[in-house]
């Protein structure tokens, strides 16, 4: 695998075994968050891979559940996202794509489309409000509530505003996977899938032992390497691991990033930096970036070849 750019390894069985341990921890229905292809991770594979150890996939666009080859997967898949103008009822029943409502127009419209409900909890996005919930459960028919939750304090609200009607409800995505009260009758795992599942690497291209200030920005250092993968990519500067070690990314250029190799002695050409996994989370990635975990894994997602480990 001895690639200029960067390679993104994606494990199928540790992906596989992530949604075991999440319907063995819950034991309610697990359905797997495949939306902006699977995080930048390749939606059809990924989805292929989970749908026998799901009960159902999630996209945003109903589109996505098309380009994802969803449909022949034989699982429910919904449409979080706000209800396509271009897609009428029968084309959300064409594909099999489960639209979620969340106003008067899109509950009459898409009735017979078997719609969801999504309620507003605090996203003040592409969900109802309380007062409007009647009227568009009345019109929709829905048999199925959600809400996009980040606090446990939401879905008591969820609960309170359509609990007790007999629908199907769901809150729960990976922030709120460690509280037992949040999942309802399943959970919608996005990134929880994938952490642990991928690892992103990319080889040293260059090692030098430094003189003066370096690149672009001048940084200094006692030794640095040059890997072939930079903000074109959607990198950034922050953590890495060298050899197993914490390392750090000191400058992203356009197609190419410096690490500092001052404390790696031993690393030449050809060894691996690692971008994510091998112990760097999305999380720690994430935390030096100041953007959140799923972000940063789709950012390194994107970061180089897609290689899945079968
Ligand atoms: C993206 C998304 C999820 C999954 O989010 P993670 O935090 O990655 O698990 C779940 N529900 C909704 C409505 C979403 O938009």
């Amino acid at each position: 695998m001895n690639s200029l750019e960067a390679t993104v390894r994606i494990d199928l069985p540790t992906l596989v075994a992530s949604a075991r341990r999440i319907a063995d921890l819950t034991k309610v229905k697990v359905m797997a968050v495949v939306k902006a292809d699977a995080y930048g991770l390749g939606a059809p594979a990924v989805a292929a891979a989970l749908a026998d150890h799901v009960q159902g996939f999630c996209v945003f666009h109903p589109h996505e559940a098309a380009e994802a080859g969803l449909m022949g997967l034989n699982r429910p898949i919904i449409a979080l996202g706000p209800p396509d103008r271009a897609w009428g009822e029968s084309d959300y029943k064409r594909i099999g794509v489960r639209p979620a409502v969340s106003n008067v127009q899109s509950a009459k419209s898409l009735a017979g489309a078997d719609p969801i409900l999504s309620v507003d909890t605090g996203m003040q996005r592409f969900a109802a409000r309380p007062e409007e919930i009647d009227q568009i459960l009345s019109l929709a028919g829905c048999s199925e509530a959600f809400t996009h939750a980040i606090h446990l304090e939401q879905v008591t609200l969820f609960k309170q505003i359509v609990g007790g009607r007999g629908l199907m409800l769901h809150a729960a995505a990976t922030a709120l996977l460690g509280e037992p009260t949040a999942w309802l009758d399943a959970v919608r795992p996005g990134l929880a899938l994938y952490e642990g599942a991928v690892r992103v690497t990319a080889p040293l291209l260059e090692v030098r032992e430094s003189r003066g200030p370096i690149g672009y920005t001048g940084f200094t250092a006692g030794r640095h390497g040059v890997i072939g993968v930079g903000y074109s990519r959607g990198l950034r500067r922050g953590p890495c691991r060298i050899n197993h070690q914490p390392g750090l990314v000191v400058e992203v250029g356009m197609q190419t990033a410096y690490v500092d190799l001052t404390e790696f002695p031993k690393a030449e050409v050809g060894d691996d930096v690692t971008l994510l996994g091998d112990g760097l989370s999305s999380a720690e990635v994430a935390g030096v970036w100041g953007c959140s975990p799923q972000e940063a894994m789709h950012r390194l997602a994107r970061c180089g070849r897609r290689l899945y480990v079968p």
